[in-house]
């Protein structure tokens, strides 16, 4: 008789949980996943509310050729319910001087763009000649930001104006707290290899490419929203995924491991072989305060970025911006309130009734962390006069939802690669981690982690 009940426990029904529990389920293991929420997917979660579908997490999905994702939406059939961003996905407008300012999007509007001065575009140009980073001993590499990375190679105008944005924008970040190695690590394999980023995009423009699907050229969503996501892969668990159970509790035994679960107020416990905690950091050390207390240093020391997420509806008529994008990203040098601002019925259609539009507008990160926490009618008052002044919205909205999200995005800082590693090597055999903070914060790259969790488990012989 066996001695465990199942084979693999998943803690956490996000995407990376996910990933993990139907790629061990795909190569016949038993598995159960177990999340806490009312329903799976972590942040991805779409609301259909007064005529608008809202993202209150992820709003669109990007994928490389080589990303596992693209293989599970093919099995789950999602890739027939995916809607490609139309040509508005490639236009983003950044605020310059108070004005929205289309960013460039080819070579040639790269030379003509208002958002660099000419000195700018040299010094961009000038990439090309600028030797490769020589730390002197005692320096760590492992210790460059983002920001010095790309002043020492682009200049400070390309930082200011195009990657400081970029950084808020993606990261809730700044580029002066994060690991150049670990958020971009191409970036840095580019000047390894090639000795400069522009001549490293330069091999591979003309270098071998892989085959590219529709869903590799664009960044798209589902006709249902993001959450159709979590919904498809959970199809293929069945019952072996639950909600409503949170794992309290896990102690080691000589065969695997005993985890009490809290569900319907009665506590249960399941022996597990392995076990996967898929939550955020934080989260996840909680759990292994008693049994791993090594790993819980590194893990706490990783911060998360807070965000408040507000979408709006305003009838057309009333916003002034013809919102011909994917959406506007406010600099830090502008001095506003917000990370960003999405024109999400430009997006993706059916994203608002007929006549209004939606918007998705960010705010707190890293460099207001306290505004994702104010009080709703202050953060409404600030965020409505925000709009109105960038992109000439009048009066208030017709619609309009907050969601906060406390643990966000898990920031990279410098010396994230060697916290990983203290964490992962302090793990009792049996006990993996997966999730957002381990390869990149992605929804991509966080499935990536919970395949590559599975796939260790899978080298472990099974039981027997
Ligand atoms: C506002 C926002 C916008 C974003 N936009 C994009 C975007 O447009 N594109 C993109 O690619 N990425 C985006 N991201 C990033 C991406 O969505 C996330 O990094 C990714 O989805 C995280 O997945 P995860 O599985 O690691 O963690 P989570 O989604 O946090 O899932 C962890 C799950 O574990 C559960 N859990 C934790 N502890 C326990 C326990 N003890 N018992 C049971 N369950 C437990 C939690 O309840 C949670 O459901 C965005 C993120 C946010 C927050």
């Amino acid at each position: 008789m066996a001695a465990f009940d199942i084979e693999t426990l998943v803690v956490g029904g996000g995407i990376a949980g996910l990933a993990c529990a139907v790629h061990l389920k795909g190569h016949g293991r038993t598995v159960r996943l177990v999340e806490r929420n009312d329903q799976l997917g972590g942040v991805i979660r779409t609301l259909d509310e007064g005529g608008y579908r809202i993202e209150t997490g992820p709003n669109s999905l990007f994928l490389r050729p080589e990303d596992p994702l693209l293989e599970y939406l093919h099995q789950t059939g999602l890739d027939q319910e995916a809607v490609l961003a139309g040509k508005a996905g490639k236009r983003r407008f950044i605020l310059k001087d108070g004005k929205s300012v289309p960013l460039p999007g080819s070579i040639l509007e790269g030379i003509t763009t208002p958002v660099l001065s000419f000195m700018g575009k040299m010094r961009v140009l000038r990439e090309a000649f600028i030797p490769p980073y020589e730390p002197n001993p005692p320096d760590d590499p492992e210790i460059e930001t983002v920001a010095h990375f790309v002043e020492r190679r682009f200049g400070p105008e390309f930082l200011e104006w195009m990657i400081d944005p970029f950084v808020k924008g993606v990261y809730a970040s700044t580029p002066e707290t994060l690991s150049i190695e670990d958020t971009f690590p191409r970036l840095t394999a580019m000047e390894d290899r090639y000795g400069s980023v522009l001549r490293g995009a330069l091999a591979m423009q003309f270098g071998p490419k892989p085959p590219r699907s529709p869903l590799t050229r664009s960044i798209f969503s589902f006709k249902g929203g993001m959450g159709r996501l979590p919904e498809g892969l959970s199809e293929l668990l069945g019952t072996d995924a639950g909600t409503n159970a949170e794992v309290v509790g896990i102690t080691q035994t000589p065969t695997g491991f005993r985890t009490a679960l809290l569900f319907d107020e009665e506590t249960y416990y399941l022996h597990s072989r392995h076990v996967v905690l898929a939550g955020n950091a934080i989260q996840s050390s909680e759990l292994l305060q008693e049994i791993c207390p090594e790993a819980v240093g590194p893990m706490t020391e990783i911060p998360y970025a807070p965000i408040a997420v507000i979408s709006l509806g305003f009838s057309r008529k009333n916003v002034e911006h013809p919102l011909d994008g994917f959406g506007l990203l406010v600099p830090s040098r502008e001095k506003r309130k917000i990370l960003g601002i999405l024109f999400s019925s430009s997006l993706f259609p059916d994203r608002a009734p007929e006549g209004q539009v939606l918007l998705t507008v960010f705010a707190g990160g890293m460099s207001n962390p306290k505004l994702a926490f104010a009080f709703d009618e202050d953060l409404i008052e600030i965020i409505g006069r925000e709009v109105e002044t960038i992109l000439g919205t009048k009066g208030k909205p017709d619609f309009l939802r907050i969601q906060r999200w406390e643990g966000a995005i898990p920031q990279y800082t410098p010396g994230h690669r060697s916290r990983i590693e203290r964490m992962t090597q302090a793990l009792p055999n049996g006990l993996y981690l997966a999730g957002s903070y381990l390869s990149g914060v992605s929804v991509s790259q966080s499935f990536t982690s919970g395949i590559e969790t599975a796939r260790r488990i899978l080298a472990s012989p099974p039981e027997g």
